[in-house]
């Protein structure tokens, strides 16, 4: 039976309008892409959004002392423009399949770079933490911060899901999740 494909829809902020969308793709997802089929056996399409194409999700005005209003907020905005949008064509939104991640700028408050629920639809991301986007998307496909991982190749890395501490700033960043993290992801898609 041929797997339904995922597809991850990244909606750049309007605080983005003049940054280069191929440049973001390139910098934050690229890899993403081919580690996220590498793992689910799975087409993914990620696709970035410019903030003119979705007015209404790009002004989304994300800052919040409160990371989870901030995505609730975000949620309910989503949620609002798949049911205008999809109402009267029969299509079906698949919430393991289908995500939908708000980049931006700059972070939710100072502490907070970005935000997702475990195996959620819907994240937030910033770009002023270099892993953000891949952290937040890895939760979404259930990814955890316990089973991430630091690699060594000659050099240290860390997996996405990992949080920083003392030795963050000399490690590189892996372009691709832990074993355990791959395992998870895997066993979440698995009946998708
Ligand atoms: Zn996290």
């Amino acid at each position: 039976m041929l797997k339904r494909p995922l597809s991850l829809v990244v909606i750049l902020h309007q605080d983005l309008a003049e940054h280069d969308r191929h440049e973001l793709f390139e910098t934050y997802f690229s890899w993403l892409e081919e580690e996220m089929e590498n793992i689910s056996a799975r087409p993914m399409a990620i696709v970035l959004v410019r903030p003119s194409e979705a007015p209404d999700l790009s002004s989304y005005n994300y800052k919040n002392s409160s990371s989870s209003a901030a995505l609730a907020g975000w949620a309910e905005r989503v949620d609002d423009y798949l049911l205008k949008r999809y109402k009267d064509k029969n299509i079906r939104i698949n919430r393991k399949l289908n995500k939908y991640l708000l980049l931006t700028r700059t972070d939710i408050n100072s502490d907070i770079a970005g935000v997702a629920q475990r195996g959620g639809h819907v994240g937030i991301a910033s770009i002023t933490v270099s892993n953000a986007p891949a952290h937040e998307v890895g939760h979404m496909f259930n990814a955890t911060h316990e089973d991430a991982d630091i690699l060594y190749n000659g050099w240290w890395s860390e997996t996405p899901l990992n949080t920083p501490d003392f030795f963050t700033p000399l490690r590189l960043d892996a372009q691709r999740f832990s074993d355990n993290n791959r395992e998870i992801i895997r066993q979440y898609l698995e009946k998708a």
